[in-house]
């Protein structure tokens, strides 16, 4: 029987397993232990295994094409975490599976839940929360959804990754109590409660340090690369949590063969090529790694292959010839997707739901059905940032813009656009009217500067060159441009690597700097810097030459490519006319708004942030319109925090996220009211930069601190007593609630602890109330985070009803990793278990005694 082309899915017997793997030769063995492809695995076609496929998440399926087809493109993860819903992480997981399918690909890398321990964190917005509860058990939602759905999760990245510079080499340095009870949390929820099938082994070293906090001595056990952690790979992860999937290594992150495989890891990607292939083959001939090992990886490939429908049948039906897979493995069968009404639906509630109301002073908002005029300011207004930069990007069908949807929300308003200044440093890319011909020439050269191959490329172009030709060294782009306004037109010029460029003949910049596969894993091949000349121009115009040549970057199984960006910023209004004209817009309309944050500048994979500034004039443009107009509502459009200095001066402030495809959509539900937007801060929103507790993730001689111990996050500024522009869990929505008076059962050792409390709908419209539950701990014992969130649950309730909210403590909550005697243990006495709004908005509160374990003798 097959499933959508496939065939059916099923759990091989470890029977099964063996008798397969026992049918292999060594050579066959150790060779689908490295990718074939950047995205697929080798097909062992005499045991019925084609190959598997792969492809990034979490934002959506990119597939594995170059040229890529369209993908559904969902809010960011930490928008989603921001509506604490494990039904919609669900939706989104089973979303995700029928775009995985689409795409044909058997496993999507996500979802990342690691945890946002600085806010400069470049991937922040790929991650859930800073908190380990509620990243993990919105991960197993959406992982238990893909799953049931027969298409695999790759939970990433293990372990303690969690910032960006120096990405492929620092080493985090934390204690095993904070690797337990925090970094590693999340981890252990998708392994034990959703039984993931496949986990990423990230690019850092980790560094256990000994109990009293000294550096652990033996390599390999307490501190190594997470691609060949023994401790961790073997012995926590396959020995004590009995994890039966796959080990992936973060791509291009494995560098040994004989350490690598020894401990824990089951497949190196990409491939073909890497430290495994014929060295692994020798290294398990002279004896370095048992044959027992590589059957062992094996057996694990092979169970994720019958998981998702990649082997054949289990009563010994024929192989699957023919399938979706085979296909993909060809590069046939990625279709478009992300555009069916339902997945529009999906989409547009999840954004708008995930949009947290930080201020909503005399009820501005929603926006009355009648405003007769609205003035929508700002760059992120025209343009929105829908999604961080790095490998999570995909491509969306199309992209709800504000301004479309504002005018269809509020018919009877008329509704102008205004940018009030540019926010992105680099110029746009050069347009097609200012080039003769409309296109670029592109030669491709060879180490003697001989002509391969010439071709033209239309602009916009964004400056790629692939499929180069065997012995290409470099390209040549050549430009003519004619610029045809007066005034001051910036020339940009950005290459990737070594270059020569020239504008009329003269030099603008020369570089001999080679670069590789670093370029990509640093992201700055996506946005290379620009080199700029600024060309005055007269009546009647002028024209120029733009030349230059770049190098072709090698970059191992990701393929070779060259790339040069050619941009332009013709003579413009400036900044301070756009903003003038925005100010004079919001002068005269009913309401402003205005919509702020960062860009593709600012948020993605390969750096981390220098500050929490929001680019360009923003600050300023915010103040002018809000003193134009009382009624300003700002917008901000950020994955991770932005200073809003401005907060409590403006009438209204929402947080909108990086919402994905349905951005303008999202937006006119929430400003309308046709959504509520009951969104709760999955993070910190700091008010300074100087009061961040841990403000970068910067290593130092290699090794990043986790200096902060267990107390990540709002733990952080609960223990420094510091006071954020908005805490941890807070989010007005339109309604207000009051609390009774919470309840608990009698806490048993090994059980749930429910907690209940009644809660009123104040508001005069219906809402969502996210009940949060934290404990602190009593006195005497080891020491505790001030306090921590422990549980949640979130319940509706019209205008005036009241609703019992319900939420189960597990066991694990009141407890601590004993790194003595290697276990969790349970310190006993009164905790305080409080109910709350937010983690500083405490509503309610009960105390519930815990008594000591049995033999139990306290950890001090
Ligand atoms: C990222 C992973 C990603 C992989 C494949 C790496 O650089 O860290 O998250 O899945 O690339 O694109």
């Amino acid at each position: 029987m097959t499933v959508a082309g496939r065939p059916a899915p099923f759990e091989p017997t470890d029977d099964r397993l063996k008798a397969l793997v026992g049918q292999l030769s060594l050579e066959e063995r150790v060779r689908v232990l490295t990718g074939e492809t950047a995205w697929t695995l080798y097909p062992l076609p005499s045991v019925g295994l084609r190959a598997l496929t792969v492809s990034d998440g979490p934002i959506g399926v990119r597939g594995r094409g170059r040229t890529p087809t369209t993908s559904a493109q969902m809010p960011a993860p930490s928008a989603l975490a921001a509506t604490w819903d494990e039904r919609l992480a669900g939706e989104l997981g089973t979303l995700m599976a029928a775009e995985a399918r689409a795409k044909s690909a058997d496993v999507v890398l996500a979802p990342v839940v690691n945890l946002q321990r600085t806010p400069v964190a470049g991937r922040h917005f790929e991650c859930f929360s800073e908190d380990p509860l509620l990243s993990g058990r919105l991960a197993v939602a959406y992982v238990s959804a893909l799953q049931r759905d027969g298409v695999g999760a790759c939970v990433k990245h293990f372990v303690a990754n969690d910032s960006e510079t120096e990405r492929t080499v620092y080493r985090s340095r934390l204690s095993a109590r904070a690797l337990r009870e925090v970094y590693l949390a999340p981890f252990e929820r998708v392994v034990k409660e959703a039984g993931v099938w496949m986990l990423m082994a990230a690019y850092n070293g980790i560094d256990l340090g000994s109990p009293r906090g000294r550096v652990g001595p033996r390599e390999g056990a307490e501190a190594a690369p997470a691609t060949e952690h023994r401790r961790l790979l073997r012995e926590l992860l396959k020995g004590e949590w009995d994890f039966e999937g796959v080990v992936v290594s973060d791509w291009l992150a494995t560098k040994s063969t004989v350490a690598a495989a020894r401990n824990g890891l089951d497949l190196v990607m990409p491939g073909p090529g890497g430290p495994w292939g014929e060295a692994l083959l020798e290294a398990v001939r002279a004896g370095e790694v048992p044959e027992e090992d590589i059957d062992d990886k094996v057996r694990r490939i092979l169970r994720l292959a019958g998981r998702v429908g990649a082997l054949s049948d289990p009563d010994g039906g024929s192989p699957a010839e023919g399938n979706a897979g085979d296909a993909a493995v060809d590069g046939e069968l990625e279709t478009a997707s992300g555009d069916r009404p339902a997945t529009r639906a999906l989409l547009r509630r999840a954004a708008a739901r995930s949009t947290v109301v930080l201020r909503n002073e005399g009820d501005v908002l929603p926006l009355p059905p009648d405003i007769a005029r609205i003035a929508l300011i700002g760059a992120n207004a025209l343009e929105p940032f829908v999604q961080g930069g790095g490998s999570a990007h995909v491509t969306p069908p199309y992209l709800s813009r504000p301004l479309d949807a504002l005018r269809e929300a509020f018919p009877s308003a008329v509704i102008t656009a205004h940018r009030g200044g540019r926010t992105l440093r680099h110029a746009p890319f050069m347009e097609t009217a200012v080039t003769a011909g409309g296109a670029a020439s592109v030669t491709v050269l060879d180490g003697g500067g001989r002509q391969l191959e010439a071709r033209t490329r239309p602009l916009p172009w964004d400056g790629s060159v692939h499929d180069l030709p065997a012995g290409a060294a470099s390209v040549r782009v050549e430009a003519r441009v004619r610029l045809g306004e007066p005034g001051e037109h910036l020339l940009e010029v950005a290459p990737v690597g070594a270059h020569r460029i020239e504008v009329d003949g003269s030099l603008l910049s020369e570089s001999t700097h080679r670069v590789a596969e670093d370029a990509l894993l640093d992201s700055s091949a996506s946005h290379p810097r620009g080199h700029v000349r600024s060309v005055e121009v007269g009546e009647p115009g002028r024209e120029l030459t733009v030349s230059a040549t770049v190098q072709v970057v090698e970059a191992e199984s990701f393929g070779r490519f060259a790339r040069l960006e050619l941009r332009h910023l013709p003579p413009g209004p400036g900044p301070e006319a756009e903003i003038a004209e925005a100010v004079e817009a919001a002068g005269t309309a009913e309401a402003a708004v205005v919509v702020v944050g960062t860009n593709p500048e600012t948020e993605s994979e390969g750096w981390d942030r220098s500050g929490l500034e929001l680019p360009g004039r923003q600050y300023e443009l915010i103040r002018r319109v809000a003193e134009a107009n009382p009624r300003t509502v700002v917008v901000v459009n950020a994955g991770a925090p932005v200073l809003l200095p401005w907060l409590d001066e403006v009438p209204a402030t929402l947080w909108w996220w990086l919402p994905g495809q349905e951005a303008g959509n999202s937006l006119a539900d929430v400003l309308s009211g046709a959504c509520e937007p009951s969104g709760r801060l999955p993070w910190t929103l700091p008010a300074t930069y100087g009061d961040v507790p841990v403000p970068d993730g910067v290593p130092r001689d290699g090794v990043v601190d986790y200096a902060e111990g267990i107390d990540v996050g709002h733990r952080s500024w609960d223990r420094l007593a510091r006071t954020p522009a908005r805490e941890f869990g807070y989010g007005l929505g339109y309604a207000s609630w009051s609390y009774g008076e919470p309840a608990t059962g009698t806490w048993r050792d090994g059980e749930q602890l429910e907690v209940t409390v009644s809660v009123t709908n104040t508001g005069a419209r219906p809402s969502r109330e996210v009940v949060q539950v934290y404990l602190e701990a009593p006195g005497g014992g080891p020491q505790r985070p001030v306090r921590w969130l422990a549980g949640f649950t979130a319940v509706e309730a019209a205008p005036g009803e009241t609703v019992r909210a319900a939420a189960g403590l597990e066991p694990r909550a009141f407890q601590v990793w004993d790194e003595e005697a290697h276990s969790w243990r349970t310190p006993p006495g009164e905790y305080r278990v409080l109910v709350a709004h937010s983690s500083r908005d405490v509503r309610g509160e009960v105390s519930v005694p815990v008594r000591a374990e049995e033999g139990a003798a306290d950890v001090t």
